[in-house]
């Protein structure tokens, strides 16, 4: 199985490669971001939860997060593969992660990286906010948030797939297809 975590902060552009990647590879595509906003509209327990925690740019607790993703991870029988786009985003969800391929014989296969600087990002996020009809991109004091909880919780998650050499750094400014080829190069290369 070909297992990628597509890693970045807010607006690095985490679902856009997604479907580049999930169309090259027949890859299953979990974004817990997706998932959370999909209960949110049908508004399940789960969605009324995350709901709170998304609105003001707070990470959804790891102990609902996990057991969503454990969830979504064995409802599919005999997957190529998956790319985790917005999981883990602590280290006890990459840890949680870890131990859940396990069980099924799997494990991540490389922990990708887009890297943008905090401008950029801010300037991404604010033009989506004009489409995505997202209330968390709406708010720039939000927007802020989900920034420094990138830095302050999520960052951390690159020393995690380092100590197991599976970490790659590509350059996430550019064109979309710029980036998409970076990303195949990349993955042709593993
Ligand atoms: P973005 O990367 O643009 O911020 P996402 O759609 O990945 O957007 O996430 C939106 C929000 O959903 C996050 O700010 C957080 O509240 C919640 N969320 C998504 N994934 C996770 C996760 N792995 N752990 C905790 N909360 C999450």
């Amino acid at each position: 199985m070909l297992n990628i975590v597509l890693f970045g902060p807010p607006g690095a552009g985490k679902g856009t490669q997604s479907e580049r990647l999930i169309d090259k590879y027949g890859l299953v595509h979990l974004s817990t971001g997706d998932i959370f906003r999909a209960n949110i509209k049908g508004e399940t327990d789960l969605g009324i939860l995350a709901k709170s925690f998304m609105d003001n740019g707070q990470l959804v607790p790891d102990e609902v997060t996990i057991n969503m993703l454990k969830a979504e991870v064995l409802n599919h029988r005999d997957p190529k593969g998956f790319i985790f786009d917005g999981f883990p985003r602590t280290n006890a969800q990459a840890a949680a992660l870890d131990e859940l391929l396990s069980e099924i014989n799997t494990s991540i296969t490389s922990m990708i990286s887009l890297d943008v600087q905090e401008d950029e990002l801010r300037e991404r996020l604010a033009n989506r906010a004009k489409t995505s009809g997202r209330p968390d991109d709406a708010n720039p004091a939000v927007i802020q948030n989900r920034i420094d909880v990138y830095k302050n919780e999520t960052a951390p998650v690159i020393d995690y797939y380092s100590a197991q050499n599976k970490w790659i750094k590509i350059d996430g400014l550019g064109t979309i297809q710029d980036i998409t080829n970076r990303l195949f190069d990349a993955i042709a290369s593993l």
